[in-house]
Parts: C-alpha cells; sequence; structure tokens
C-alpha cells in the first residue's frame, strides 16, 4: 500500500498510525506471543567420541573473576592412562564467539591455571567454558561446558532477568530499569520474530551505566559516554549505548537528567537488541553506515523517536541537503535510514524487513536484497525515497560507500524530555 509523502509534521503522525495499524494486523494472521518462545541459552553438544582409551576424572574446574582485569580459570584434572601433557581452555561470551587461551600447570597444587578475558570487557557477561585436554598416551578430552558470570565484586549492582533478557544497571540508577526493560522485551518479542524469523538464540545482555558518573564504565571503556561533537548541519550525539558482537550483551549509558527509564529501554535498548540480530543473522548489516544504524532504530519502538527521525529526515529532504544514503554519517544516518526502512516496508509489504534480513543472511548484498525484493534497481528506489520526503527531485548524488566499523553507538534524542510512548 502506499503512504502519504511527508510533507509536514502533521504527515508524520498520520503516516506513523497506519504503520502501527498494519503491525497489528500482522499479528492477528501469523504467530502470536504464546507461540514464541526465547531460549535462554543454547547448550553446546556434550563433546563424542571423547577422552580416547582413558578415563577422565575432573576434580575442580572453576571461573574466578578479577574484573576488570580478566578472571582465572582453573582445572584439577586426571587421565587413567597417564599424566596430561597440555590443557587449552576455551570461553566465550556469546554463542558465535569463541576464545582461547593456554594453560600453565602449577607444580605445586598439580592444577591447571589459565588467565582470560580482556580488559575492554564489560562486567557482567556470560562465561561460558571449557578445557581440551590431552594426556601423554595420546588421549584428548573435551571437558562439558560450564557457564559463569565476569561478575563484579568490587561493587553492588541491580539485576532483575526474564526469558527475554537479563538486565544490569548501576546501583544508583532508577530502580525500575530492570522491570521496564524486561517489559520493553516482552513487548517488542513477537515483533522480533516476525521480522527476523526467528528469536536470538542465546538470552542477551543489557549492562546499564550510569552516564552522569562514569566512573565505572572508565574502567574498561575510557571516554564512552564523551559527547561527539556535531558538524556541519549535523545534530551533536551522545553515545546512548553500543554493542560488539563477541559480548552476546550491550552497553547502554543511562542519563538521569535526560531521559526516563521508558524511553531508555524502548529506544535504546531495543536498537541495541536490532544489531543483537543483525549479529545473529551474520550478512553485511555493516557495508553502510545508514543500513546498520537505520535498521537498529527500525527495531526501537518508541514513537517521539520514530517522529523525530521522520521529521528529521524530511527537513533534510526539502532543504536540498539530504546527501546520497551511502554518504550519510552520524544521527542523520540514524534518522534518514529509520525512514527508509519505514518506507520501505510500508510500500513493499510487512513481510519485506524479514525477506531483507533472510536475503541478507544468505550473503546477498544489501542493495541487491532491496531489489530483489522490490523489483527496482536501488537507485530507482532511492529516487522515490527522496521524492517521498519531500526532495524537489528524485537525483541522487553518487559515490562510493566507505565500509564502516562493526562498533555500534546509539544516538540519544535532542535533550529535552520526550513524552512516553
Ligand atoms: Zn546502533
Amino acid at each position: 500500500m502506499s503512504q502519504p509523502r511527508l510533507k509536514a509534521p502533521l504527515w508524520i503522525a498520520c503516516a506513523l498510525l497506519i504503520a502501527l495499524l498494519i503491525g497489528l494486523n500482522a499479528l492477528g494472521n501469523t504467530a502470536t506471543a504464546q507461540d514464541v518462545f526465547p531460549q535462554t541459552s543454547t547448550p553446546r553438544p556434550s563433546p563424542t567420541g571423547n577422552g580416547g582409551s582413558a578415563t577422565w576424572t575432573i576434580n575442580e574446574m572453576t571461573f574466578a573473576s578479577e574484573y576488570p582485569n580478566g578472571g582465572t580459570f582453573t582445572l584439577d584434572a586426571a587421565s587413567s592412562a597417564g599424566k596430561i601433557t597440555s590443557a587449552l581452555l576455551f570461553f566465550q561470551h556469546n554463542p558465535s564467539a569463541r576464545n582461547r587461551a593456554i594453560a600453565k600447570l602449577d607444580e605445586t597444587t598439580g592444577k591447571w591455571i589459565a588467565h582470560g578475558i580482556s580488559g575492554d570487557t564489560p562486567q557482567w557477561v556470560a562465561v561460558d567454558y571449557w578445557w581440551q585436554l590431552t594426556d601423554d598416551a595420546g588421549n584428548t578430552y573435551q571437558t562439558e561446558t560450564k557457564n559463569d558470570v565476569y561478575s563484579d565484586t568490587r561493587r553492588e549492582w541491580n539485576h532483575a532477568e526474564s526469558e527475554d533478557i537479563e538486565v544490569y544497571w548501576e546501583k544508583q540508577l532508577p530502580a525500575e530499569m530492570g522491570d521496564t526493560i524486561i517489559q520493553a522485551m516482552r513487548d517488542r518479542r513477537e515483533w522480533y520474530y516476525q521480522n527476523w524469523g526467528q528469536l536470538l538464540k542465546y538470552r542477551p545482555r543489557a549492562i546499564v551505566y550510569d552516564g552522569e558518573d562514569d566512573t565505572v564504565i572508565n574502567e574498561w571503556s575510557p571516554g564512552s559516554t564523551g559527547v561527539n561533537p556535531g558538524f556541519g548541519d549535523r545534530v551533536a550525539t551522545i553515545t546512548g549505548g553500543f554493542t560488539t558482537q563477541k559480548f552476546g550483551a550491550f552497553v547502554g549509558i543511562y542519563r538521569s537528567s535526560r531521559q526516563d527509564p521508558i524511553e531508555f529501554a524502548y529506544a535504546i535498548v531495543l536498537h541495541e537488541v536490532g544489531h543483537l540480530y543483525q549479529y545473529q543473522n551474520g550478512g553485511s548489516w555493516g557495508s553502510e553506515f545508514w543500513i546498520q544504524e537505520g535498521d537498529a532504530e527500525f527495531n526501537a519502538n518508541y514513537k517521539s523517536a520514530s517522529n523525530f527521525a521522520l521529521n528529521r529526515a524530511s527537513q533534510i529532504a526539502q532543504s536540498g541537503k539530504l546527501p546520497a544514503m551511502a554518504e550519510l554519517g552520524g544521527l542523520d544516518a540514524y534518522n534518514v535510514g529509520y525512514s527508509f526502512f519505514y518506507w520501505f516496508t510500508g510500500k513493499f509489504g510487512e513481510d519485506s524487513h524479514l525477506k531483507f534480513a533472510q536475503l541478507i543472511g544468505r550473503g546477498v548484498r544489501p542493495r541487491d536484497a532491496f531489489q530483489q525484493i522490490s523489483g527496482q534497481a536501488f537507485p530507482e528506489l532511492e529516487g522515490t525515497f527522496r521524492l517521498w520526503l519531500g526532495a524537489s527531485s528524485g537525483d541522487i548524488p553518487t559515490k562510493v560507500p566507505e565500509p564502516t566499523m562493526m562498533m555500534f553507538p546509539s544516538p540519544t534524542f535532542p535533550p529535552t524530555k520526550t513524552p512516553k510512548p
């Protein structure tokens, strides 16, 4: 179906209302909330054909967090066939990024000791670990996986969890933070399922820091709460959150003077979770910044942020200053990128995000995926989108897109309080 062209703020509110109604219809004829169950974890399969001819005994297998200085893994094990000659430790914070560390034998205790976890790791990420052992008769053995956590024993934190998410937040932040994030994730579960085809295969973690007293986050990520100055006609931004693929978690930076927990949960948290879905889905989400961030914004669920994005994109287009999509940077990449996904899914069907995600997951380049879904070459789509935003012409400046880093800052919105959704 077609949507009204965005000419004035009033139109935007109407356009958004139409989108919400489309969303409600979609719920009626596909999966219902009862059908969609998040996975709390994906257990690694038990090793098979394991241990050779020896019988292996594990007396002790522990992890001790020494946040922010990593942690110590200790193993006390024996093989019936001979002396253990090597011990290799594996650990991971999510199901897809595996780390390893070589252990040393402590001659006095007879235990294997390995140090792991890099200094740029936030507290409270999962630490799932196992060992691979070899004895001097040539047998090898892989232990079962143990699940632990990179705990912060230096101070008290708040913690809450549901089937959708685990939340850790600094003690001085609002007490309702956990429940609000849990509710936002529950409200969005169905949408994630509809738009990605499956839920995350692990339970993500939100680790929320105080953006106004950055003592704690500075322990492992100095300077992350700083303000990024705007340039040109771009809006100055502050980092609302970020994630990298290896954590299975994302970092939220909460500023009590600018946000309330509802805005934070529905705008920032769900945006970051969108990136986790991108990672799980593979493919080249990061090939263009506006796709990576516009898509993450599309995963958020905060009406005033969506309105802001549509307004802003429309303003830039109408002012004649909208660059080619590939050239979008800063907050404009979020706003125009969101607007593109909003427009695209409105025009080519409520399942077009799902189709897009599945094509990307199969290795199709994003522009080719848009083309396969719409039957139109991307420049044609981009031109139509520009006109829809209110640009006087569908002509686009052409330049080669630059690759972007897979480190995701989130926007926050102008420093005024926005109404609750
Ligand atoms: Zn982002």
